[in-house]
């Protein structure tokens, strides 16, 4: 697989006016910001990471606009950053500091084209933002069900960017899971349509999963075709209390026994994690008095009206105390009730933020081996941090731990930060070793890319710039991003 047209260029010239202007027919004058105090809210992600600075902002507003600016841009060999709500994580979706990308916004690119309610399928442009899909959806008596923590702001196109989680992916699967079919501007400008609300198609390569979590770095999405669902009219919510992870995935699999795929949220918390929201929020109540080592969130949902899902998980959750896999438990008794449990799982990002500096793992290893994952990578941590403080949390059914570290309050920050890429080598190595992966939704972006090397199969990697090369042989979609630039291989 070795060949010289392997290489990932790099352009280094800085865009002409002309090509400004050339853009401006193209969207319109409004289409185009390049005063500092407009493209600075593109240039940064929300949380103030990868600071960089655009050349300029693009914001076309149809496919063929896309096309027209993706084929000018490509003949001045100028780099392009598409961008959707930018709340990645990890610097795909802002310029570097050079001055010489474009951020490619879809953001008014945000109408949704159709809805057949008959297909359970809608078509979106991919600026729309994520809950106004569901909204959408909801409206049409059916359910899109991907869920997120960023969904008011963050669009299909990035979803899809990203091939996003969630808290129903148990249930439902990724983003990816989600998609019927997809249109693509790709690099020389021209337009793969792929829009199909077909559920079978066996004509070969099924080309979307390639843009499918690429990052933007294979092609532009500018529309998908999403599946729908039968709206659940039934839903019951408990905050589980469990000694130890090893009860949790267990639980996990006596409901699935019981309740089939009925199971829609399996979120596990620690102890350090759920006492740290309430020290932040201190007006939030713990729906339980046991302070047990680890809580989940569990949710089971049902579309059928006359199904007793609620009797059958209480009955489920009584047969799991006498067997001892609970401590105990507290079942939602109202809207109200359960939106108090998902409001302190919602809240740890927030109130890791506000308790100070933090490392952030985003990792999944088979689910079955969870608890050996925590057991083997813990003490080796606290060899290097002794009092170190685990914030772990995250979706036990797709096996992603968001495996974060906060500072021991007694260490100095900059004593804390020195550690740290001791303690990421520690944790993505013991995933890595027990068949985990090391980005479970957040992606590579520019923050992942030297264990990305590390840890992928390198037959992968060989495989990966060969597709980024065949697509984009002049590397002008978020260059060196996901794959490091390489002058050859
Ligand atoms: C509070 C919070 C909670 C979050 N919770 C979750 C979670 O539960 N699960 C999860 O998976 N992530 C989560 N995220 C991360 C983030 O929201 C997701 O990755 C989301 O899918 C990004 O969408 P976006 O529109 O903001 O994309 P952006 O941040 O704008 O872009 C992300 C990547 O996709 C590319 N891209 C964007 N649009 C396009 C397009 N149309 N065509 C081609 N490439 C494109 C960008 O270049 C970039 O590489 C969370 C983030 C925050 C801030």
């Amino acid at each position: 697989m070795k060949s010289a047209n392997l290489m990932l260029h790099t352009q280094t010239s800085v865009p002409p006016q002309s090509l400004l202007s050339a853009l401006a027919r193209i969207v319109g004058p409004h289409g185009v910001l390049t005063k500092q105090v407009d493209t600075e809210a593109y240039s940064i992600e929300h949380r103030g990471n990868y600071p960089g600075q655009a050349w300029a902002v693009v914001l076309p507003r149809t496919t063929d606009e896309v096309s027209a600016v993706v084929r000018t841009c490509a003949e001045h060999c100028v780099r392009l950053i598409p961008q959707g709500g930018n709340t990645g994580l990890v610097g795909g979706s802002t310029p570097d500091d050079s001055g010489h990308e474009i951020v490619l916004s879809l953001k008014r690119m945000n109408r949704i084209r159709n809805i057949s309610p008959f297909d359970n399928a809608m078509t979106v442009e991919a600026g729309c933002i994520l809950q106004s899909v569901q909204e959408a959806a909801a409206a049409q008596n059916r359910m899109f069900p991907l869920t997120l923590g960023s969904e008011g702001s963050a669009t299909i196109g990035g979803n899809l960017s990203t091939n996003a989680g969630g808290d129903q992916v148990v249930r439902y699967g990724n983003t990816r899971e989600q998609v019927l079919g997809l249109e693509v501007v790709l690099a020389d400008g021209s337009v793969l349509n792929g829009l199909s609300s077909l559920r079978k198609d066996n004509t070969g390569y099924d080309l979307k999963h390639l843009f499918i979590g690429g990052e933007g770095t294979l092609g532009i999405i500018t529309a998908a075709t999403l599946k729908l669902y039968p709206v659940p009219r039934q839903q019951a919510t408990a905050w589980v209390a469990l000694q130890s992870p090893d009860k949790a995935v267990a639980l996990l699999a006596a409901l699935g026994e019981e309740l089939g795929d009925r199971v829609t949220a399996f979120e596990i918390m620690a102890r350090e994690t759920v006492n740290l929201v309430l020290t932040h929020f201190p007006q939030m109540r713990e729906p339980l008095p046991t302070a047990a080592p680890w809580v989940v969130l569990v949710e089971v949902s049902e579309a059928s009206r006359s199904v007793p899902v609620r009797e059958e998980f209480e009955a489920a959750l009584v047969q799991a105390i006498e067997t001892d896999c609970i401590l105990d438990v507290a079942l939602a008794a109202s809207g109200q009730q359960r939106q108090a449990m998902w409001n302190i799982r919602s809240h740890i990002p927030e109130a890791q933020r506000k308790d100070g500096p933090s490392l952030k793992h985003d990792i999944s290893v088979p689910i079955s081996r969870i608890s050996e994952f925590i057991e083997t990578v813990v003490p080796r941590m606290q060899a290097i941090v002794p009092s170190i403080r685990c914030i772990t949390f995250g979706h036990v059914g797709d096996g992603n731990l968001h495996f974060n570290q906060s500072k021991p309050k007694e260490m100095a920050k900059e004593e804390f930060l020195a550690a740290a890429t001791a303690i990421h080598e520690v944790v993505h190595e013991t995933a890595a070793a027990i068949g985990g992966s090391i980005s479970a939704e957040h992606g590579i972006g520019r923050q992942k890319q030297d264990i990305l090397l590390r840890y992928k199969d390198p037959v992968a990697i060989q495989m990966m710039y060969c597709i980024k090369n065949a697509l984009d042989p002049n590397n002008i979609f978020n260059p060196g991003r996901v794959l490091p630039l390489r002058q050859s291989l």
